[in-house]
């Protein structure tokens, strides 16, 4: 009898369980649909360019396309023109605007559904009219070519932000992945900072050392963003964040977008990433043209990202590090910076970006309210838009 009784009252425990669940994802999803979502990097500029897929229809595989990003309330995405380390020089410019020309052909294709922000009035409009406000980013200094002039020619072209290294230290920045070169910045890399700050350009240190990361933090007179980096306390590869550093982007008024990538989450799943950083600094095909853009396309294809795996890492380490970094550095400090389509594995729960509901249930969990998910989920990085870009 005692035996029923304790039975019947974990079934109700369950039950109970089950529909405060059901509640707070009701509540979430009615949250996701009200924010305005910005994610500060994804990779799917390398899937448009190289394997030429439609992001307009729902695809059956990668992380991103136009329904998706509605679905998961991500209006304001930042799309990487990523080129690799490896092209040399003018190579690497005319890979960027061969990403920038894929991305125009996107533009042009669907002007009613997404559309290229170049402000921070211009992503309100856009998202405004329920279409997706594109910002476009530079992911490497190396893709500048040590010339000014073409980082103001990238300006001219919409390109709102720039990552100053990639895995590799280029002539003028020190990458967390790659030889410490040169101490940090160099005067030169210190002149690109001061160029960016005076056109409108956001200063991206995701990827750079932490020695880098000080130097621009001594030179920037505008918040610098970490578009795609997490909590070193969590998962001890380079590229992620220690607290001192999250700390000390607070005070210059940045904002630091989370890496979904599970290596990123997970000291269980960071191997997989430490393995990849050491091949991709190894490669140097020494071939240019066509041939080195048969390269990179033979390199996508078989570096796991479009068909990604399931990590260890689930939604509810995404949720902790964003709680981390909120509570190192403050709630006006911390956004969304997936690296969709540019990971090798992804969390349970944040698959793609259609379920960033899930994101915003573990957050309402942790006791966030609505306000402050509206802040995480984009206005932080919004803020940051405004300051550097202007209206
Ligand atoms: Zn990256």
């Amino acid at each position: 009898m005692l035996l029923r009784g304790v039975i019947r009252g974990a079934g109700i425990l369950l039950l109970v369980a089950g529909f405060c669940a059901a509640q707070n994802m009701d509540e979430a999803r009615r949250i996701q649909a009200t924010v305005l979502g910005v994610d500060t990097h994804n990779d799917t500029a390398q899937r448009i360019l190289i394997e030429k897929v439609d992001i307009g229809q729902k695809l059956s595989d990668g992380m991103v396309d136009l329904p998706r990003l509605q679905e998961g309330g991500m209006h304001v995405p930042f799309f990487a023109l990523w080129v690799p380390a490896y092209y040399p020089g003018s190579e690497a410019v005319r890979r960027t605007l061969d990403l920038r020309d894929a991305m125009q052909g996107v533009f042009d294709k669907y002007p009613d559904r997404i559309q290229l922000a170049t402000s921070a009035r211009a992503i309100e409009r856009i998202v405004g009219q329920k279409k997706i406000a594109a910002v476009l980013t530079i992911e490497g200094g190396h893709q500048i070519d040590d010339d000014l002039g073409v980082l103001r020619m990238y300006r001219r072209m919409g390109i709102l932000s720039m990552t100053l290294t990639h895995f590799r230290s280029n002539h003028w920045a020190d990458s967390s992945t790659g030889k410490p070169e040169h101490n940090g910045l160099t005067d030169f890399g210190k002149q690109v900072v001061r160029e960016m700050n005076r056109i409108g350009m956001i200063v991206d240190i995701s990827h750079v050392s932490d020695k880098t990361f000080y130097d621009v933090l001594e030179v920037s007179t505008k918040p610098v963003i970490a578009s795609h980096s997490s909590c070193f306390v969590y998962s001890d590869i380079p590229r992620n964040m220690k607290d001192d550093m999250f700390r000390a982007l607070a005070k210059n008024g940045g904002v630091v977008g989370v890496n979904f990538g599970s290596s990123f989450l997970s000291q269980k799943d960071a191997d997989a990433l430490k393995k990849m950083i050491s091949q991709r600094n190894a490669m140097e095909p020494n071939l240019t043209g066509a041939e080195l853009d048969a390269y990179a396309a033979k390199e996508h294809a078989e570096n796991g990202e479009v068909h990604a795996q399931l990590g260890n890492a689930t939604v509810e380490d995404a949720a902790e590090c964003i709680d981390h970094i909120a509570k190192t550095a403050g709630i006006d400090h911390v956004g969304i910076g997936s690296d969709f389509d540019g990971v090798p594995s992804v969390p349970q729960g944040l698959e793609d970006v259609s379920k960033m509901p899930n994101l915003t249930a573990a957050l309402l969990k942790r006791g966030y309210s609505e306000k402050d998910i509206q802040k995480i989920m984009g206005g932080n990085f919004l803020r940051v838009v405004r300051e550097v870009v202007g209206e």
